[in-house]
This record gives C-alpha cells, sequence and structure tokens, in this order.
C-alpha cells in the first residue's frame, strides 16, 4: 500500500498521539484536578488497555465512518421480508430524546412517573384497539418471548380447567419461532400442510384437532405473505374442541386499520413494535413483543399492567392470574415512546393508508419481476412477495448469487432461502415508506440481474465486485472469529 493510501486506511490506534483529548468541559463549572483524578484512574494509569487518545474530529470521523460500513435503511432501502425494516421517522428519536422522558429512572417516585406511564396506558389500549383485544401488555421483550408468554398464558388457563393438553398444531407457513417456542416449552408440534394457494390445509386442522390439542399458532399473514382468509374458521374449529388460537402477529404492518385478529377469534397474539411500529432494528434488539389477549385469556396476560383511576395512573402487579412478571420494569421504554409518537403521528386514517400502501407496493414489486423470477404461489400477496431462484438455477446461479450480485448495485440483499417450504427463496417486503422511485430502482436492478444470469452467469457468481471484500468464507469466518489489526 502506498503511503498516501496507509494514512487514510489507518486504524485508530495508529492515529492516537499522547494526552489528545475529545472532551470539553465547562471551565468554571468543574474542579479539574478532581476530573484529572478520575480518568487516571479509569484509564491514564491502564497503559495496558493501550486506548488511543484523539482530539474531537477525530472520534467523529471515526464513528460516522464505521456508521457508513455497513447497510443500513438510512442510506439505501432494505428489501428484508419477514423483518419489516422500515424508515424510522426522525420524529421519534426527539421523542425518545426529551429530556423529561429520557432521564427518568423506573424505581422514582410514581407520582414523577406520570407522564412516562401515560405514554405505556395509551400504548396498551391503542394496541388493543388495533388487535380487537380486551386488554395488551407491554412486557415481552421481543416476538418470541411474547411467543413463550402467550403459550404459558394458554398452559395456565388449560391447567385453570383441570386440563392436560401438550400438543399444539403450526403450519408448515409459520415462522420458525413458533414451532421453536412451541419445543422449548416442551409441547409435541403437530405440522399442518399448505394448499396449493399457500394457505393453511383446513380439513388438516380439522382432523388433528381433538382434547388433546392446546390448538394452534398461526402466522397471519403467513410466512409466504399470503393471507389466511380462513382464519375466523380455522378459529371455530379449535374452539369447538377446547382449545386456544395462538396468532403471530409480527406482521401486522399489512392489517392495521384493515383486518383485527381479535375479531377472527386470535385468542392471544403478539405485536413486534421493532417491526410494523417503526422502532428500529437489527443487531438483535432491543424490541418490544407486546401480547393483546380476548375475553378468554386476558387475565393470565404477564405484569406489569397499568390502569389509570381518577386521571392517576397506577401499576399492577399482584394479579392472582397472570402468569406474573417477565421481564424487569416497563418494557424498553425507549421503544414505547418512539411507537406511541408514531401513532400519535398517524392517527387512524394514517395508520390504514400504511397497510395499503405496503400492500400495494409489494404488490407492485410482484408483477413487475413476475415474469423475470419464478413465483411458487400465485395468490395475490400481502406486505411481501416471495419468488424463487428456480429459473435462474438453469444457469447454474442461486439466489445466494442473485443478492451478492444486488449489492453492486446498491440493493440490500432480499431475506433468502426463507421461508423454508420455497426451495430458493427469494422474499422481498419493500414496505410503505419506499417511494415509487426507489421501488423501481430495486426492480430494475432484480431485472438486471436476471438478465446477467442469463448472459453472464460468471458475472454474478463471483459478486460482490464493488465492496472492500468480495466472496468470503462465511461459515469459516463465524466458526474462526480472529481479530487482529
Ligand atoms: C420477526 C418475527 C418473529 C420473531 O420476532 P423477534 O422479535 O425476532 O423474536 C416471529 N414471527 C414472525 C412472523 C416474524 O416476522
Amino acid at each position: 500500500m502506498d503511503k498516501v493510501n496507509f494514512l487514510h486506511e489507518a486504524l485508530i490506534f495508529l492515529r492516537s498521539s499522547p494526552q489528545s483529548t475529545a472532551i470539553d468541559f465547562f471551565t468554571n463549572e468543574i474542579d479539574h484536578k478532581e476530573v484529572k483524578k478520575t480518568l487516571q484512574n479509569l484509564f491514564y494509569d491502564r497503559q495496558d488497555l493501550l486506548l488511543p487518545e484523539l482530539n474531537e474530529p477525530q472520534v467523529v470521523r471515526h464513528y460516522t465512518k464505521l456508521s457508513q460500513k455497513n447497510f443500513s435503511i438510512d442510506t439505501t432501502s432494505y428489501p428484508l421480508g419477514s423483518c419489516t425494516m422500515k424508515y424510522n421517522p426522525k420524529i421519534n428519536e426527539w421523542a425518545a430524546r426529551l429530556p423529561g422522558l429520557c432521564s427518568l429512572h423506573p424505581l422514582m417516585p410514581i407520582e414523577i412517573l406520570q407522564p412516562a406511564l401515560k405514554i405505556c396506558y395509551e400504548m396498551q389500549n391503542w394496541l388493543s384497539e388495533i388487535g380487537g383485544f380486551i386488554q395488551t401488555s407491554l412486557a415481552p421483550s421481543a416476538g418470541a418471548h411474547g411467543e413463550f408468554a402467550g403459550l404459558a398464558m394458554i398452559a395456565k388457563a388449560l391447567k385453570d380447567r383441570k386440563e392436560h393438553r401438550t400438543k399444539i398444531m403450526v403450519p408448515t407457513s409459520a415462522h420458525g419461532t413458533n414451532p421453536a417456542t412451541a419445543a422449548f416449552f416442551g409441547w409435541e408440534v403437530l405440522s399442518v400442510e399448505i394448499n396449493n394457494d399457500g394457505r393453511a390445509n383446513l380439513s388438516q386442522i380439522e382432523s388433528l384437532m381433538d382434547d388433546k390439542c392446546a390448538g394452534i399458532m398461526i402466522t397471519n399473514p403467513n410466512t409466504l405473505g399470503i393471507f389466511e382468509s380462513d382464519l375466523a374458521k380455522i378459529s371455530h374449529i379449535i374452539h369447538n374442541k377446547g382449545g386456544y388460537v395462538y396468532g403471530d402477529g409480527a406482521n401486522l404492518n399489512a392489517l392495521l386499520g384493515i383486518c383485527r385478529p381479535g375479531d377472527c377469534g386470535v385468542d392471544v397474539m403478539h405485536f413486534n413494535l421493532h417491526k410494523t411500529f417503526t422502532t428500529p432494528h437489527g443487531g438483535g434488539g432491543p424490541g418490544c413483543g407486546a401480547i393483546g389477549a380476548s375475553e378468554k385469556l386476558y387475565k393470565y396476560l404477564p405484569t406489569p399492567l397499568i390502569k389509570q383511576t381518577n386521571n392517576f395512573y397506577e401499576v399492577i402487579d399482584n394479579d392472582k392470574d397472570s402468569i406474573g412478571r417477565i421481564r424487569s420494569f416497563f418494557s424498553n421504554f425507549g421503544l414505547l415512546i418512539r411507537a406511541w409518537t408514531y401513532l400519535q403521528s398517524l392517527g387512524p386514517d394514517g395508520l390504514k393508508q400504511v397497510s395499503q400502501k405496503a400492500v400495494l407496493n409489494a404488490n407492485y414489486i410482484r408483477h413487475c419481476l413476475k415474469d423475470h423470477y419464478y413465483l411458487p404461489f400465485k395468490s395475490d400477496c400481502l406486505h411481501e412477495v416471495v419468488l424463487s431462484d428456480k429459473w435462474q438455477q438453469e444457469h447454474g446461479v442461486s439466489a445466494l448469487d442473485i443478492s451478492k450480485r444486488l449489492i453492486d448495485y446498491g440493493i440490500h440483499p432480499p431475506t433468502m432461502y426463507f421461508p423454508l417450504i420455497v426451495k430458493g427463496a427469494l422474499m422481498i417486503e419493500p414496505t410503505e415508506t419506499e417511494s415509487l422511485f426507489d421501488l423501481d430502482h430495486l426492480i430494475n436492478a432484480f431485472i438486471r440481474v436476471a438478465q446477467e444470469c442469463k448472459e453472464s452467469p460468471e458475472l454474478v457468481k463471483s459478486a460482490p465486485h464493488t465492496t472492500a471484500l468480495s466472496r468470503i468464507d462465511e461459515v469459516k469466518a463465524v466458526r474462526e472469529l480472529r481479530l487482529s489489526y
């Protein structure tokens, strides 16, 4: 590497110069000797830490550059299906950073916490209204956590009825967390096949349902992005034989203001605030998998619940029927502020438009790409569309190659090889926040790559060509972690 390039690429450790500091204090407010002593104790005498010493612009540039090394929703569209990677409105961030909210501590006196409890209370109510439930608990920290809490509620209800049921149905089009949660719970998973139209097989559900079966866990829209239009019939079959319907509502982006799962007989369902309700996610957290419950199950909801009497908000923790606490304090509160702001800024009509536009965008993509990529299920889709690499396989090109090549066009790869029921799946979820311009860019890139698969498959198979590193051995990279500089 020549010297100019070397200096440009140099790591932060090489930029260090002794005694540089990136922190400024108000001189009249600070006892400098004390600060210096504290810092010395913490860092300066710890030569073994080898921390770089830098001034403020160096630190700012370092983190700004790091933030650009990855794809993010702030730099490109992010069509990962099943994840709802949508734009996170900046007004949410403003609200979450208001000093009066972000400096609260959950152990402060309840009088001081009133505004925060009001936000929790309204979120409980609004989610209940959106999902068609009696009551909602904000306690679960993720979708899968909500599933676990929901099954615990069903188990407690069955115990109260002195019944022992340890089997549960899960269609093959469910999200993987559904059978995983049921298995984690120690229940036997009864797999339900899907029809040619991508929907769960009603007659199989009817024949599997008996007095040893706790019910069904059903993802709607399912992982093919298809609406389970028989949901009310399915619920009827389950309820008639004393079972419960667990609804996976992680992908509620398609249903807001249009269909309420509670009205279709769902007894308990998780929402993913970190998907549908625009709170940022990725990298494992933080999340909120709030769960709403019907008349039959709401008394078992996890605590705490926020109740209001005479304009005073109280924290209810000692409900005897509840499955109890499943996490500390009141949910991931920062997320609740963001989701609350999102709902406030949209209102009921705006929320409905979100789903209409999300569904329209996905069907537009489906229509524009159906002659270029094989479409395994022909039904209209909701918020996402699943294609496959079947036609490209004829030229020896796989879904992985296609995804890598899309990076060269500035497009984040779609979800690949999921759902498992579609071989070589490419799953695209545009969300409502992408403009027609950006959708066309995405579509044109997919079409271009499909052409390249026919004309120059080697170009696609060796992609990406524009990144610092091309193909890496991903398995090896995960198994043999080696960090060095
Ligand atoms: C994301 C997702 C989940 C799991 O949610 P987590 O918050 O990641 O635990 C469950 N079901 C569906 C349909 C999902 O899309």
